[in-house]
């Protein structure tokens, strides 16, 4: 039968490219991962076995095999896993099937380094072959069938699929190697590279070592070569030995082998245990956010579920919640039945144990992590919004995810989020019993709310939240320590315990001597606003919109109306400021007509300074230049 031709898909041919280039200072890595799909590949047959142990066929023997070829310029690592039939093979090599692919190709720069980290988190695999070969061919049985196939290409965009007979279960990765690669023919580097990269896999890797010895005596003497194969990794699971025993290279290697990250983690956390219930986590936090995190559509991968070192499936849907998406890592289990289903998984009591103290020593991690500044800043900027979902979702845990968060502050340094609730609460004045907080769809935007003006004349400090998902968060707590949380755009705000006696009647009269001006505005607004009222919120605005403690944000609010949805509440409260010298000139307007207009932009303008979006921006401009050009 003629080979078979077919193209990539046009995803493939981008990301193939970027790969070649970007990484080429790093070539060696696809060992590693041409390692790591074989390992996974025998975790898959072990586990397909285990309903089905005729899957074997009389071989039985999982592990991996590395040949160099040095005639041929070649270098072959075979697995004796689950193999591929005809259409996994079409499927996994000629296509990319994750999701976000595009967006992925979308973010990339042009700038060789940025992109090459890009690549990194997109992930690297199989294709990574293409930065030292030319000619890549594999080939697979998949257990169980009497059909093997060879696929080939030399990554220009085009393969061809042909039948492969007598090829061995499992499958052969064979590259024929670029000029000037002739490195990966030696076999003392390769070794290395395994042992570097590799040692921690849990099947042995062998390579195939040609020894020329001297045999017989004096003049009997003479040179024999010899073949052997030697394996060259420890071939035990890293996480089944003693923590003691392991280097960080080795769990930094190991990392990268189940997360598929280029980068290393920024920490790890591996225990034993003993009980009722025994098993072992091994569990690591990147250093990096995948592209996707935010889109919240990632696959679910990363943290694997062994039985007795038997792979059972990635479960990170089952021992991870949504928040915790990030985390990384291997949880193997002495208890659990090994024909344990996915189903099972979502009921069984063991396996909910198992979840909460992955939970619990995921958090510590974090809370870990959280004692140095500098280290956990660089964490809280990659998945500090993600976290920001736990609040919500994990309620049980809400206290300590409290403790963990970070925003930026009115007493903080510019944009940055790091001050804590404990930070908050050490520095809140005396006579506070609220912690105060904004929110807004930029740093720029809440910094400069105007419901921040009478806190920063009181020296009062609010938290400025800005991350999409802080009003939804702050939708679903209520206090922390003790102390609830009030945000300033919304409903009262009670500083008197704050105030001095002066301060206080000097409010009193202001608010009695600007009640025909109230009842003007009021009059004016019907139907626009609930009421409107003197504000003891602004110094230096003439006015803001308040919302009821239920209502969304206004930014938010116009956020869910462009995305076309309704959006019922309750109409805002319009606050104004007597001393401001606008809403002095408006109180001298005896024109009806005219008085009509200001109060509307007052409503206007405290309307786009929360983020909001005018009904009629045409109107409110008309308004505006008839006002200019008044006397
Ligand atoms: P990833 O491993 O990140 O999924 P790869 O591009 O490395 O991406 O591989 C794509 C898919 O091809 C794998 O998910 C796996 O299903 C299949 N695959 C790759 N190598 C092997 C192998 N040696 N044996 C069986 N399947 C493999």
């Amino acid at each position: 039968m003629p080979a078979e031709k077919r193209e990539f898909q046009a995803e493939v041919r981008q990301v193939l490219d970027l790969m070649v280039h970007s990484l080429y200072s790093n070539k060696e890595i696809f060992l590693r991962e041409l390692i790591s799909n074989g390992s996974d590949a025998c975790d898959k047959l072990r586990f397909a076995a285990l309903s089905d142990d005729s899957l074997y066929g009389d071989r039985p023997e999982l592990y991996l095999e590395i040949v160099q070829d040095k005639e041929a310029r070649s270098i072959s690592i075979y697995d004796s896993g689950i193999g591929m039939s005809h259409d996994e093979l079409v499927d996994n090599l000629g296509t990319i099937a994750r999701s976000g692919t595009r967006s992925f190709l979308a973010s990339l720069t042009g700038d060789q380094q940025a992109d090459a980290h890009l690549i990194g988190q997109f992930g690297v695999g199989f294709y990574s072959a293409f930065i030292v070969a030319e000619q890549v061919e594999v080939t697979s049985r998949a257990a169980g069938s009497d059909e093997a196939w060879r696929w080939a290409s030399d990554g220009q965009g085009e393969y061809t699929m042909e039948p492969a007979e007598g090829a061995p279960r499992g499958t052969t990765v064979k590259l024929t190697l670029k000029d000037g690669e002739e490195e990966f023919l030696e076999p003392f580097r390769v070794s290395a590279l395994v042992r570097k990269y590799s040692d921690h896999i849990a099947f042995p890797i062998k390579l195939e070592k040609t020894v020329v010895e001297t045999e017989g005596e004096g003049d009997e003497a003479e040179e024999v070569t010899r073949v052997e194969t030697e394996v060259v990794n420890q071939a035990s699971a890293l996480w089944t030995r003693s923590k003691s025993e392991i280097e960080d290279e080795e769990y930094q290697a190991f990392y990268k082998h189940i997360s598929h990250d280029f980068g290393d983690p920024l920490t790890w956390a591996h225990n034993r245990v003993e009980g009722n219930q025994s098993y072992t986590t091994l569990l690591f936090l990147p250093e990096q956010a995948p592209f996707d995190l935010l889109l919240g559509r990632e696959e679910r991968t990363g943290l694997k579920l062994y039985v007795r070192r038997v792979f059972i499936m990635d479960a990170a849907e089952q021992l991870l919640p949504t928040y915790l998406r990030f985390v990384r890592g291997v949880v193997d289990s002495d208890d659990l039945p090994l024909n344990v289903s996915r189903e099972l998984l979502q009921e069984n009591a063991l396996v909910r144990k198992i979840r909460s103290s992955v939970v619990k020593r995921v958090l510590d991690m974090i809370g870990k992590l959280a004692q140095d500044d500098d280290r956990y800043k660089d964490f809280w900027s990659q998945f500090g919004a993600t976290l920001k979902e736990g609040p919500v979702e994990d309620f049980s845990n809400q206290e300590k995810l409290l403790k963990l968060m970070r925003f930026a502050s009115t007493a903080g340094d510019g944009d940055a989020q790091t001050t804590s609730l404990e930070d908050y609460i050490g520095r809140m004045k005396g006579g506070q019993d609220k912690i105060y907080f904004v929110t807004a769809d930029s740093y720029q935007a809440a910094s400069n709310s105007p419901h921040l003006e009478v806190f920063r004349k009181q020296g009062i400090e609010v938290l400025l939240m800005y991350d999409r998902v802080d009003e939804w968060m702050m939708g679903h707590v209520r206090e922390f320590d003790g102390k609830p949380f009030q945000s300033v755009a919304k409903g009262d705000i009670d500083l008197s315990n704050m105030e001095n006696e002066s301060d206080k009647q000097a409010r009193e009269q202001a608010e009695e001597s600007a009640k025909p001006l109230i009842d003007r505005l009021g009059k004016a607004l019907e139907g626009q606003v609930e009421e409107v009222r003197v504000s003891h919120r602004l110094t230096d605005s003439p006015s803001c919109l308040v919302l009821s403690e239920q209502d969304m944000a206004v930014h938010m609010q116009s956020l869910l109306k462009q995305a076309g949805h309704d959006m019922p509440g309750s109409k805002p409260r319009l606050e104004v400021n007597p001393e401001h010298p606008l809403v002095q000139k408006a109180e001298k307007e005896s024109d009806d007509e005219r008085f009509a207009d200001w109060a509307f932009m007052l409503f206007d303008q405290a309307l786009l300074a929360e983020g909001g979006q005018l009904d009629d921006p045409a109107a409110f401009v008309r308004r505006m230049n008839g006002l200019l050009l008044s006397e």
